[in-house]
């Protein structure tokens, strides 16, 4: 199959048609229209095969997950997204393979009227990557600093469950071929949310004008909430025992390990944010309405870095932040 082939493959597996795409794919760029009174949010990431994925998986899910890392970005900033660039680099002309990607991004792209416009095709070792881009009204933005000592620090959903997933795929893991042959439901339940994250677009809408700093939890709760700190200039208090962990979590991992997967683990794309008590009073009824669960998990304070405080109030050590590129 020629490039031309696949690309045509994948924009009759992922098309969509908005009235504010000027010129969609097929020429040398797309064209855009922006209307009055909004502001374009821009995000890019991509996913390496044996760096972001294990070998095997799945077409469909990949190109599910390449998209909502992305949105999980834009949720972060409280936008929504409209439009989106994707480039793959394949290692063989595999048609089936990419009919399977693409209909994993529409899946996703459906839900919230995105559409595909351009992108780039090439030869090589798997990897692919999506620019996601949306609006936001302007001056609306969320961003990672802004939050004051004092506020409270919440976290969106569950913690953990992806890196539990994770763990259950996982050849080099003594423990995988024990999570394998167990609980079979909840196994389903931390491998979905590790192929087909959910990003929090509405939770980012309700934040925009109550929450003081929000980051999406892409590396691990320990990493993006110390992001959020050096952004805003303040340290945190973290309450381990309120870390929320989903019940499939609880039923195959013991507290001890369930509570690093909650705090390092990463591709969780919940949503960390931080709002003073009186106005996230009103924000929790408001996400719980939409069917997002929210927790408060501890306190900004002043100074700088994190300290994790155990069930018995004593200070914990952090073992590991969460994931990072280029450190041994
Ligand atoms: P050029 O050589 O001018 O960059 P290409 O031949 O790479 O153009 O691409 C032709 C058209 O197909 C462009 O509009 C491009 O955006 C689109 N396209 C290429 N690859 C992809 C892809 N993976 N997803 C979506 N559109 C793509
Ligand atoms: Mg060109």
């Amino acid at each position: 199959m020629a490039e031309f082939d696949l690309i045509e493959k994948l924009l009759q597996g992922a098309a969509r048609t908005r009235a504010d795409v000027v010129l969609g794919p097929g020429d040398d760029a797309a064209v855009l229209a922006v209307p009055q009174g909004q502001e374009l949010v821009a995000a890019v990431d991509t996913m390496v095969e044996g760096v972001h994925f294990l070998p095997g998986t799945g077409g469909a899910d990949l190109g599910w997950k390449i998209l909502a890392v992305n949105l999980s970005d834009l949720a972060a900033m409280g936008a929504t997204p409209t439009w989106a660039l994707l480039t793959l680099t394949l290692p063989a002309a595999d048609g089936k393979f990419v009919a399977e990607l693409a209909e994993g991004f529409a899946a996703l792209a459906g839900r919230y009227r995105l559409a595909l416009v351009g992108g780039d095709t090439t030869r090589g070792a798997l990897q692919l990557g999506v620019t996601a881009l949306g609006l936001l009204p302007r001056g609306k933005r969320l961003t990672r600093a802004g939050a004051r000592v004092g506020d409270d620090i919440f976290v969106t959903g569950s913690l953990g469950d992806a890196a539990g997933g994770l763990r259950c795929l996982d050849a080099d893991d003594p423990d995988a071929s024990r999570l394998l042959a167990r609980a079979t439901d909840s196994r389903e339940r931390l491998l979905a949310r590790l192929h087909r994250p959910d990003p929090r677009i509405e939770a980012g809408h309700l934040l925009r004008d109550v929450a003081s700093a929000c980051i999406d939890v892409s590396d691990g709760l320990l990493a993006d909430l110390m992001h959020l700190c050096a952004a805003s200039g303040t340290g945190a208090r973290l309450e381990l025992a309120r870390l929320p962990r989903s019940a499939a979590l609880a039923d195959l991992f013991d507290e001890e390990q369930a509570l690093e997967l909650a705090l390092a683990g990463g591709d969780d794309y919940e949503l960390c944010f931080t709002a003073s008590a009186e106005s996230a009073e009103a924000l929790q009824g408001d996400l719980a309405r939409i069917g997002c669960g929210v927790t408060r998990i501890g306190r900004m304070v002043a100074g700088e870095g994190l300290t994790l405080i155990a069930g018995d109030g004593s200070e914990r050590p952090i073992r590991r932040r969460g994931f990072e590129h280029f450190v041994p």
